[in-house]
């Protein structure tokens, strides 16, 4: 690891708080330090206050912070005396504990203080840096993790054995540990949990964690366990979503809601899942704590969902036998699947959880094929993790119930999504929490919307291949298909019928037909296996109760795609999947339409582009979110008990009403 500081940037940070913002963010840039909001920083400053007299504070990052993008207003000011004095309490609960710091703060809109913030205090300088180093946890999570430790680094370094964290951690480290740090003192291991660095200036205490770090990466390669072991078989070729759609339709059962799936399916993933011993290498524990939290103690191996969920139940039982009430209602759904055939899977409860929980197991992957090839695997004792996961269920117990998106959970993919109304059916599917694939043949999509929530995929909806990898990439993406969107069509200049080619004819039929049979084909065995049964919304036209001259082609071929609407409809329900259709009309917000086009149709008519616009019996705007909110209407709860529905979206016309 080398170091990233740099004078320049740093003399953009003003004071000692800025120069804490900046050196954090340069932790923050080295995901094998820091992932996800892991990891704290800390500076201690004087401040003269409103009366005029100073006082020592301990500026510490507030918890759900993420030191990459860590701002001055991402620190809890605290007073110093109060917090140090913590430490001198026998017992400190941890609800107890979060009041006390809050109270020690002197800013009441600062963000909640780290629970070391009574570690950080105690430390004998003004920059305190701690990390979960994978390096650094590599060593001490290895057989004979603790005698590497001392000979990687002598008496550099304290070593502190592992103690829960927060009060626990710090009482005994001020107690038993803190005298041992003297002046050549350049950090403190925490064995199983992480690294401690700390110094009078940012840039000191910065530079001792790169290189303690770096000491641990020359060890490891000089074992030649630092180059992973991977082999380089190119990933599955064959389709697979069927099975990754089972997996997540159990993983939903288990979890008793919609959950998203990510399939890793590169080098690392895939030696992982297909190492001989994953069955033991796998199962000896979490490389830290706050792992616990994310990917659960153990992954599966194997696709067992339901046998899974049966032994987290157990052990949660266990687990509250000697608490005084039931724990929180327990999620008893693996977050980290390993299987030879699918590779790593990652599972989310929404985009934003699906990354982490991938992100935090590649980690602990590469930790544990590192220490493995130092001699072997050793995580925390499942005690030690017992008590983390027993934490972690009581917070639960505090947490508010908050009422989650409508579509949390869910995937939606969206066809002819680059532009008008398939674009805002987008943007309405991610505002009720849906994961959303856009497809279209403009490439565009891949940057219509940003997010994890979103995949655009270029996408020609008229050749089979292309939409059979469309599905394919949805499913390894987000783990399924709940909803699907037909919307992309085609509206050829005006004929007359004696003019209409045949050409022509076959290309409306093409995308606005053609394509919708092998969509509906190729989604029906997902949209099978969505955990809250599948919906289709089907973007149709006024045209089809309603058709006008020198559109013939495209009333006919938005009238037969009605009729395979609903004929699926009687054909699904079966499977509890509900077809629905929206029929907009005059929709000027769309690729179709051109401002000169606008204008010449206006003039055509005698009317302004304004009377034009809302030349129905309502004189409103229908604009492409209408259409958008209708169609996403129709997959929710709302439209429950409907099925092969037909609902007009134009403001109103008397030859459809
Ligand atoms: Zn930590």
């Amino acid at each position: 690891m080398i170091s990233r500081w740099d004078d320049h940037e740093a003399a953009g940070f003003e004071g000692a708080l800025g120069q804490r913002v900046y050196s954090s963010r340069l932790l923050g840039r080295e995901p094998s330090l820091v992932l996800h909001g892991g990891g704290n920083t800390s500076v201690k400053a004087s401040i003269t206050d409103l009366f005029g007299e100073q006082q020592r504070l301990l500026f510490i990052k507030g918890s759900g912070h993420d030191l990459r993008s860590i701002d001055a207003r991402g620190f809890a000011p605290l007073r110093m005396p109060p917090v140090l004095r913590l430490a001198e309490l026998a017992v400190l609960s941890d609800t107890d504990m979060g009041r006390e710091l809050r109270a020690a703060c002197t800013d009441p809109d600062a963000p909640s203080p780290s629970v070391e913030a009574i570690l950080h205090a105690a430390l004998p300088a003004d920059y305190v840096d701690h990390t979960h180093a994978d390096a650094v946890i590599t060593l001490s999570n290895s057989e004979d993790g603790e005698a590497r430790v001392r000979e990687v680094y002598g008496d550099d370094v304290v070593v502190v054995p592992y103690v829960m964290p927060g009060f626990r951690l710090a009482k005994r480290f001020v107690e038993e540990h803190l005298p041992q740090v003297g002046p050549t003192t350049l950090g403190i291991v925490l064995l199983n949990h992480g690294l401690i660095t700390f110094a009078d200036t940012a840039r000191d205490s910065y530079e001792r964690t790169v290189e303690l770090v770096s000491r641990a990466e020359a060890y490891l390669e000089r074992r030649g366990a630092w180059q992973l072991p991977l082999d380089h078989e190119p990933p599955p070729s064959q389709p697979q979503r069927l099975e990754l759609a089972r997996v997540r339709a159990d993983v939903a059962a288990a979890a008793g809601k919609p959950m998203l799936l990510r399939a890793h399916q590169d080098p690392l993933a895939l030696s992982f899942a297909r190492h001989e011993d994953v069955a033991t290498m796998s199962q000896q524990g979490p490389a830290t704590p706050d792992h616990v939290i994310r990917t659960k103690r153990l992954p599966l191996v194997g696709r067992d969902v339901a046998g899974y969920a049966e032994a987290y139940r157990a052990y949660v039982r266990e687990l509250a036998a000697g608490a005084e009430d039931d724990l929180a209602p327990v999620d008893p759904a693996p977050r980290v699947v390993l299987d030879p055939d699918l590779g790593m899977l990652a599972v989310g409860s929404d985009p934003e959880d699906l990354i982490v929980t991938g992100d935090l197991y590649r980690h602990t992957m590469e930790i544990v094929l590192r220490a493995t090839a130092l001699g072997g695997y050793r995580a925390l004792p499942a005690s030690d993790v017992f008590d983390v996961e027993y934490w972690y269920l009581e917070q639960r117990k505090l947490e508010r119930p908050g009422g989650a998106a409508e579509f949390a959970g869910e995937v939606a993919l969206v066809t002819g999504a680059a532009s008008g109304i398939g674009k805002a059916c987008v943007a309405s599917l991610l505002l009720r929490g849906a994961a959303v694939v856009g497809l279209d043949v403009d490439d565009a999509i891949e940057r219509s919307f940003e997010g994890p929530a979103y995949l655009g995929l270029g996408c020609d909806v008229t050749d089979e291949a292309q939409v059979e990898d469309a599905f394919e990439r949805t499913v390894r993406a987000f783990g399924g298909l709940d909803m699907l969107v037909l919307n992309a069509g085609i509206f050829p200049p005006a004929q007359p019928v004696v003019e209409l080619g045949s050409d022509t004819w076959r290309r409306v039929l093409g995308v606005n037909l053609d394509a919708n049979l092998v969509f509906l084909r190729h989604a029906h065995p997902l949209l099978a296996l969505a955990p809250k049964r599948g919906r289709v919304a089907i973007i149709g036209s006024k045209n089809v109760p309603a058709p006008g001259p020198g559109a013939a082609a495209y009333s006919a071929s938005k009238a037969a795609l009605n009729q395979l609407a609903r004929v699926t409809a009687l054909e699904w329900a079966r499977d509890g999947i509900r077809i629905n259709s929206v029929h907009p009309d005059a929709v000027f917000d769309t690729a179709l339409w051109t401002e000169e086009l606008l204008a010449s149709r206006a003039k055509h008519y005698g009317m302004s582009v304004d009377q034009y616009k809302r030349k129905n019996l309502l004189r409103v705007e229908v604009t492409s979110r209408h259409v958008a909110e209708l169609a996403a209407a129709m997959c929710g709860a709302l439209f429950e008990c409907t099925t092969g529905g037909q609902l007009p979206v134009d403001g109103g016309n008397e030859r459809v009403i």
